[in-house]
């Protein structure tokens, strides 16, 4: 799909912070000597609508492994509020159920690359929170091509955005995976803190989007609080006339702005839990 960068205003910048999900991590304690540094989180705005129109907000929803939260799911459905999920090849083999209704709404879901196993797409060996990278240029590429092989097995269009676990990249494997024809998907308001969040915090981050804003949460988690609060904060949203857009459909109208490098240590909490 022929989305350029100019629409969207993407830089390096280290995101809001959120924190390590310890609980889905797979080792009990990280290893200091092998988390890497320098790597990169990715912020993204979508174009403001503008004083005096209603905010316009993007929502993404990572579903890296497990299975679905339908507090989130059936509001979005149920209000008619787009959003952007991120699913993972482990994700769609076991979510059959969530697959049929996704389909059955084109209109509102738009499903984009979260990779093949969910592993950090560095191109170096190292750990990211504690997760071991893909470790090679090789193993990254064999991530994302993963990611779209069941993405085009589950029946889903070709996807044109991927967001790598722990949304933490080196600057070379982000250049490659732009390079195979994907956008590297930031975000700008982390809403949910690596799933981690509690009820109360996350429907007050979600309702605390501003115009331009794209919202990063989980929906593979109905176990924990903070999906409560993501559905709560959605209805909230919607109450204040916030418009809602897929990414793509930013892209029509998003404003541009060139990314600047800013190496981000990997010692900041996440945004993203390692292996939710
Ligand atoms: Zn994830």
């Amino acid at each position: 799909m022929a989305i350029t960068r100019r629409f969207f205003c993407l830089c390096l910048a280290c995101a809001p912070a959120g924190r390590l999900d310890a609980q889905d991590a797979p080792s009990p304690a990280i290893q200091p000597a092998r988390e890497l540094h320098g790597l990169v989180e990715p912020s993204l705005h979508v174009a403001k609508a503008g004083s005096g129109k209603p905010p316009r907000v993007a929502l993404t929803f990572d579903a890296c492994s497990g299975a679905t939260d339908r507090r989130i799911l059936d509001v979005l459905m149920a209000e008619e509020i787009p959003a952007t999920l991120f699913v993972t090849g482990r994700w769609l083999n076991k979510n059959a159920e969530t697959i049929a209704l996704l389909k059955s709404r084109p209109d509102l879901f738009a499903i984009e690359n979260h990779g093949l196993n969910h592993i950090p797409a560095v191109d170096r060996p190292g750990t990211v929170y504690g997760i071991e990278t893909a470790g090679t240029p090789q193993a990254v590429a064999k991530e994302v091509e993963g990611g779209e092989t069941w993405i085009a097995k589950a029946g889903f269009a070709r996807s044109g955005w991927f967001r790598g676990a722990t949304a933490r990249y080196s600057i070379s494997a982000m250049t490659a995976i732009e390079a195979m024809g994907y956008r590297i998907a930031g975000y700008s308001l982390n809403g949910d803190q690596g799933a981690t969040a509690s009820t109360r915090a996350a429907a007050t981050r979600v309702t605390g989007a501003r115009d331009g804003d794209v919202v990063i949460a989980h929906i593979n988690h109905p176990e924990k609080p903070a999906g409560a609060g993501i559905a709560e904060g959605l209805l909230a949203l919607k109450r204040k006339g916030v418009t809602f857009v897929t990414l793509d459909e930013a892209a029509a109208n998003a404003a541009a702005s060139a990314p600047t490098p800013a190496p981000t240590p990997a010692t900041t909490p996440a945004a993203h839990p390692a292996k939710p």
